[in-house]
């Protein structure tokens, strides 16, 4: 079995700020030991529950965040970006399950650090009229080349969100969020120990865990954080705007839908 391991940062326990999640000062540096941390705890449980072959995939910001040195020495390290395949990068090698961790819920959702992509443009995501985070968005691109979401770790936000988008997938909370920028957190050690306890379990369930398939062609319809994003990006031909922040595009595959979306997201740099 191989599996994937793609790791962001906002769902890890003990990070609750947005100054944890950008480089370039101390607390980020801590916070990215973390996410270190869970990610290696994560590969621990998929080692001993079978898994032959581990891609643990950096995910967050710029996609360069994870310690290599600290990393599992069993494991191989997906880094850097752009990538065609965006948080799922190695899941073109082939991939048998994806586990999720460090992940948080969609943007304007309750849930620490709640965010989708970009956190300063995109507002609210809809693919086929179903609104999706990072979870349900990358779950069905896996689940279109038939990969199952088998673990998935953040606040407890995330898991309710994420719960009825991804129902046979296991869970595992790392905190508890009391608001945006707060929570009520495991310890490292503990969120690392049930980390490895969920994936280990996770890895005997690969078998009979649905992938997530969404219907094509996909319509996806995007609300942006303000006119001039949908200003922006509506300058792309193919883009269709439907009122002052809403456009919509239809593609003929998730992940043509998700690739769009990360373009998008790259564009929306020029308005910062
Ligand atoms: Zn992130």
């Amino acid at each position: 079995m191989r599996i994937l391991i793609t790791t962001d940062i906002e769902g890890v326990a003990g990070v609750v700020h947005p100054e944890q999640t950008r480089p370039g000062n101390p607390d980020y540096e801590r916070a990215r030991r973390l996410m270190t941390q869970e990610a290696n705890a994560a590969a621990r449980g998929a080692f001993e529950g079978g898994a032959r072959e581990v891609l643990i995939g950096d995910a967050h910001g710029a996609y360069r965040n994870l310690l290599p040195d600290e990393l599992d020495p069993r494991a191989r390290y997906v880094i850097g970006k752009p990538r065609m395949l965006g948080m799922l990068g190695g899941l073109e090698t082939g991939c048998d399950a994806l586990m999720l961790v460090g992940f948080h819920s969609r943007s304007l959702a309750t849930g620490v650090l709640a965010h989708t992509i970009n956190s300063s443009a995109f507002a609210r995501i809809w693919l086929n009229g179903q609104e999706l985070g990072e979870a349900g968005l990358y779950g069905a691109l896996a689940g279109e080349r038939g990969v199952p979401v088998i673990l998935a770790s953040g606040d407890d936000a995330f898991a309710v969100e994420t719960r009825s988008i991804l129902p046979d997938c296991r869970f595992v909370v790392t905190k508890q969020a009391t608001g945006r920028h707060s929570a009520i957190s495991l310890s490292p050690h503990a969120a690392c120990e049930a980390i490895q306890t969920g994936a280990r379990e996770a890895m005997t369930a690969t078998g009979s865990t649905r992938p997530l398939r969404l219907k094509t062609p996909v319509q996806t319809r995007l609300q942006t954080m303000t006119p001039a994003h949908t200003d922006l990006f509506c300058q792309w031909p193919t883009l269709q705007r439907l009122d002052a922040v809403t456009l919509e595009y239809a593609s003929d595959s998730v992940e043509h839908a998700v690739r769009v979306l990360n373009c998008l997201s790259a564009m929306a740099a020029m308005l910062r």
